[in-house]
C-alpha cells in the first residue's frame, strides 16, 4: 500500500533512512539538478553517499563547491542543504552559478551521531584530512597553521593509505570534478568541542575583506565569536570525546570571527588549489538548528553572489 506523504517543512532527525528518502524526493521537484549515488561499506554496514550537482556544467561555467556533514555529529550542514535544496539551486541559478554539492559526508557518522564512522575509524589526522604539506625540512604535516614555508602539498591519498573510507570516497570523486571551475568552496561544520554560547566563527584564507556583507548578515542571527582562541580540533580527544590537554598552539579568531589556518581539511585544499573564496563555516554546537542553518544559508547565497559579481567584473 502507498504510504500517504505530507508536505517536508523542516526535516531535522538523525534517521538516515529518514533523511535519504527525503532528499531523493526532494531532488525529483528539481529539474535541473542530477544525484549520484555511491556506496560506502564499512565493516558495520553499508551507506550511501550522494552527489548532488547542476544537471549541465558546462567548461566556462563557474561553480561552488558544498561540502557538508564529514563529522556526523555535525547535522546542521546535512539538514541546511536537505531543507533549502530548493532554494539553493534557484538562488543559484539565477545567479548563472553551477553547484556540487556533497550533503553527507559521513552517514554513518550522522546516523550514530558520532563524528567518525561507525567503525570508529579516526585515521590519522580525522577524517576532514585531504592534503598534506612537505616541509623545506622533508618532514610531512598535516597543519602548517599560518606558515606558507612549505615545499610542496599533495592530496593524502598520495601520502598515507590510512584514511577513513568516507575520506577516500571524497577524494576520489573530488579528483574528477571540474576543480578549475569551482570558484568557492564552502565546507559546513559545528562546533561541539568548544563550550561557549550560540555564536558563528570562519575558517577562511586571503582577503577576509571581501566577506564584509556576509558577516553583517550573520550578525544579525547570532553572535560572533571573534577576538577568541579557537582550539577546537586541534587539541587532543579522549576515546568518549572529552577534550585532553591541548597540545598545539591555539589561534585566535579575528573582530570579524575569522581564522586563518592551513590545517589540511578541504577550504585549505581548495585555497591550494587557486579557488577565489574558501570558506569553512562554524557554528557553536550551543546555537538553534534553525538559527546555525540560517547562517550556513547566508554563505551559501552570499558564495553565489560572490562569484556572480566577480565573473561580471571580469567581463
Ligand atoms: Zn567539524
Amino acid at each position: 500500500m502507498k504510504k500517504k506523504r505530507g508536505k517536508i517543512s523542516l526535516y531535522y532527525s538523525h534517521d538516515i533512512r529518514g533523511y535519504n528518502r527525503i532528499l531523493r524526493q526532494k531532488v525529483r521537484e528539481i529539474k535541473d539538478i542530477k544525484l549520484d549515488s555511491y556506496k560506502l561499506s564499512y565493516k558495520n554496514g553499508k551507506f550511501v553517499f550522494f552527489r548532488l550537482a547542476s544537471k549541465d556544467i558546462k567548461p566556462e561555467d563557474p561553480v561552488l563547491f558544498i561540502n557538508a556533514g564529514i563529522h556526523g555529529e555535525e547535522t546542521a550542514g546535512p539538514l541546511t542543504i536537505l531543507n533549502n535544496l530548493k532554494n539553493i539551486f534557484s538562488y543559484a541559478r539565477k545567479n548563472k552559478v553551477k553547484l556540487i554539492i556533497y550533503p553527507l559526508c559521513n552517514p554513518s557518522g550522522f546516523a550514530k551521531i558520532t563524528r567518525f564512522n561507525i567503525d570508529g575509524d579516526e585515521g590519522i589526522f580525522g577524517n576532514s584530512d585531504y592534503l598534506r604539506y612537505k616541509m623545506v625540512d622533508g618532514t610531512i604535516k598535516d597543519d602548517i597553521r599560518n606558515n606558507n614555508n612549505y615545499k610542496a602539498w599533495y592530496w593524502s591519498t598520495e601520502i598515507t593509505k590510512k584514511l577513513p573510507l568516507e575520506t577516500k570516497m571524497v577524494i576520489r570523486l573530488l579528483k574528477k570534478e571540474p576543480l578549475k571551475q569551482i570558484k568557492a568552496c564552502l565546507d559546513i561544520h559545528q562546533d561541539y568541542i568548544s563550550n561557549a554560547l550560540p555564536s558563528a566563527y570562519h575558517y577562511s584564507f586571503g582577503d577576509l575583506r571581501v566577506y564584509k556583507k556576509i558577516i553583517s548578515k550573520i550578525k544579525k542571527i547570532v553572535l560572533i565569536y571573534k577576538d577568541k582562541p579557537i582550539d577546537a580540533g586541534f587539541g587532543e580527544i579522549g576515546e568518549d570525546g572529552d577534550r585532553l590537554d591541548i597540545t598545539e598552539e591555539v589561534s585566535i579568531s579575528d573582530k570579524n570571527g575569522f581564522v586563518v589556518r592551513h590545517d589540511g581539511t578541504m577550504a585549505d585544499l581548495f585555497y591550494r588549489l587557486g579557488t577565489s573564496f574558501c570558506i569553512t563555516t562554524e557554528t557553536m554546537g550551543s546555537t538553534p538548528l534553525k538559527e546555525a542553518m540560517a547562517v550556513n544559508n547566508i554563505w551559501i547565497k552570499g558564495l553565489i553572489d560572490l562569484i556572480a559579481s566577480s565573473k561580471n567584473n571580469i567581463k
